[in-house]
């Protein structure tokens, strides 16, 4: 099926020295990370990777520090303006606070990470169609006129999506 689709798809740059060496960017990449040395040309042509939820796990020590850390700088502000609590009261609100901070931190840093990886995952449909000319060193998509160096592939999906 690929042979017969890439023989009629060509490279648009109207100076292309030949535009019929084209092959998909997703294929280039693919051959280019099989092996364990990844091709400086499969680097370039890939989407950056996008950070996904499971990277939360990495921001539940940190949050917790966090969440602790801050709901006790909240009791020694307390305590310098002379309101004072129990022992028992004490450790039971800084528990209790230091829980919701720590949730805290990490919900908005969970909607920190959705927010990264929302644009890198919109354009993968586009970049899945995209063609990578050997002979120019561009990028493009099938039957369109525009064309893009490789090393500017990020801006040129983000302007054809
Ligand atoms: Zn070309």
């Amino acid at each position: 099926m690929t042979t017969s689709q890439s023989q009629r798809i060509s490279c648009p740059n109207p100076h292309c020295p030949n535009p019929i060496l084209v092959q998909k960017v997703s294929g280039v990449v693919a051959d280019g990370t099989a092996s364990y040395v990844t091709t400086t040309l499969a680097t370039k042509l890939s989407l950056p990777k996008a950070p996904e939820e499971k990277d939360l796990s990495r921001a539940i020590t940190p949050a917790i520090i966090g969440g602790y850390g801050a709901s006790l700088l909240l009791f020694a502000l307390f305590a310098s303006l002379g309101i004072l609590f129990t022992e028992i009261g004490f450790v039971f609100a800084w528990i209790l606070l230091g829980t919701v901070f720590s949730l805290l931190i990490l919900v908005a840093y969970r909607n920190y990470i959705k927010n990264v990886a929302r644009p890198i995952k919109a354009l993968v449909p586009k970049w899945d169609q995209l063609y990578y000319c050997r002979s120019c060193d561009s990028v493009f998509l099938p039957r369109k006129p525009d064309f893009a160096p490789a090393d500017q592939m990020m801006e040129f999906l983000k302007c054809n999506q």
